[in-house]
């Protein structure tokens, strides 16, 4: 963006404050400065101002809010501003992390109090690199939670599977129109108690059959029930992506592992592994990468796949017709 110098502008009128960006920094930061009867512009690039806020998981980490008290957290700006530190590798400037520490249970307190923003403390959950439970967020925190809204508020077409118990389960959403996916029973542990059997969501979107899963974590079950998926699969091109904890290579014959190969999850909040994986049977994928965390515990994981073309093996004899037509096509 050219930045021109103020001597050449001429504006009809003058304002003490001008805000650029209308997202939850320039909102709150404007919304501040009125309410001390300050006038402010705040300037807004597209129709309506959403920004990055829009898309996040809405959760403001805050230390020694009156939520977190009343939720019998004992929290200080002092542990908010460690945590910020180091999970920025000590890289972030200090004084700010320790400004916003601090700052930040008034921050909350007002908005929930004075503007009814309807938080709650998050108090069932540390969130990845947190030593006390900072989150705050609006009540439909969990995807999905999320992801049922969103069949209401957006056209496009939505299949969950839920997995009794559990607030997770498999789902699928997709602009076009496909067919109602399919189940298909996993094989399960031998031992009592366990927790509900797993199943795999079998999604058909044009020509790419996706198993969409969340595996056991056992070493050799996980690899049962792939071996399983594949079978179903019968050879189309496929996609088996989900959760799998799955220690080295899964080994599962023509299938090839094309998910990003970068840790998506913290084992006991600690850890980081690879947990959110990708096998493919005849496709290709030009691109595998993550996303930030959002509300979940898993970074999302992003591919791009497209079918492969196989090579057409032609005949000996028809080869040696296709150079021949070359060499006329050069003499000619
Ligand atoms: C998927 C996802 C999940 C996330 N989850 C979380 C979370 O749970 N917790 C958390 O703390 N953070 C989360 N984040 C990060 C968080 O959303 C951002 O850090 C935060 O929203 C940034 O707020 P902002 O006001 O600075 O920017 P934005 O919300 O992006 O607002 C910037 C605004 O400025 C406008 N603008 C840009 N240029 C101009 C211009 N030249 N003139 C006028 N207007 C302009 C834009 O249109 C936009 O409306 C998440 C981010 C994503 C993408």
């Amino acid at each position: 963006m050219p930045v021109l110098p103020a001597e050449v502008r001429i504006f009809d009128y003058a304002v003490p404050l001008i805000i650029v960006g209308a997202g939850a920094c320039g909102s709150v930061a404007a919304l501040a400065a009125h309410e001390r009867g300050v006038e402010v512009l705040l300037l807004e690039r597209d129709p309506v101002p959403r920004g990055s806020t829009a898309l996040s998981g809405g959760q403001i980490p805050a230390a020694g809010t009156r939520l977190q008290k009343k939720a019998g957290i004992d929290d200080t700006p002092e542990i908010l501003e460690g945590d910020i530190i180091a999970k920025a590798e000590g890289q972030c400037d200090k004084a700010i992390a320790r400004h916003i520490a601090r700052e930040s249970a008034k921050t909350i307190d007002w908005l929930a109090e004075t503007h009814k923003l309807p938080l709650s403390c998050i108090d069932d959950f540390v969130y990845p690199g947190h030593s006390r439970m900072h989150m705050h967020a609006s009540p439909s925190r969990f995807g999905a939670e999320h992801m049922d809204v969103l069949t209401h508020k957006v056209p496009g077409h939505y299949h969950r599977l839920p997995w009794p118990g559990r607030i997770h389960g498999l789902a699928v959403w997709s602009r076009h129109n496909f067919a109602t996916p399919h189940i298909l029973p996993l094989p399960a542990s031998a031992l009592p108690g366990r927790v509900p059997r797993r199943r795999s969501q079998i999604v058909q979107i044009g020509e790419i059959t996706f198993a969409n899963v969340h595996l056991s974590h056992g070493q050799l079950l996980n690899r049962r029930q792939l071996l399983r998926i594949a079978g179903a699969l019968r050879g189309k091109p496929s996609a088996i992506i989900g959760d799998y904890n799955a220690v080295g290579p899964s080994l599962i014959p023509g299938f090839a592992d094309v998910g990003p190969r970068e840790a998506t999850h913290f084992g006991a909040d600690v850890v980081p592994f690879r947990l959110d994986r990708c096998l493919a049977h005849g496709l290709i994928c030009s691109f595998a990468g993550t996303l930030d965390f959002g509300p979940s515990d898993h970074k999302p994981i992003v591919l791009d796949l497209q079918i492969a073309v196989a090579r057409v093996r032609r005949h000996p004899l028809q080869r040696a017709r296709r150079r021949l037509v070359k060499i006329r096509a050069a003499f000619r």
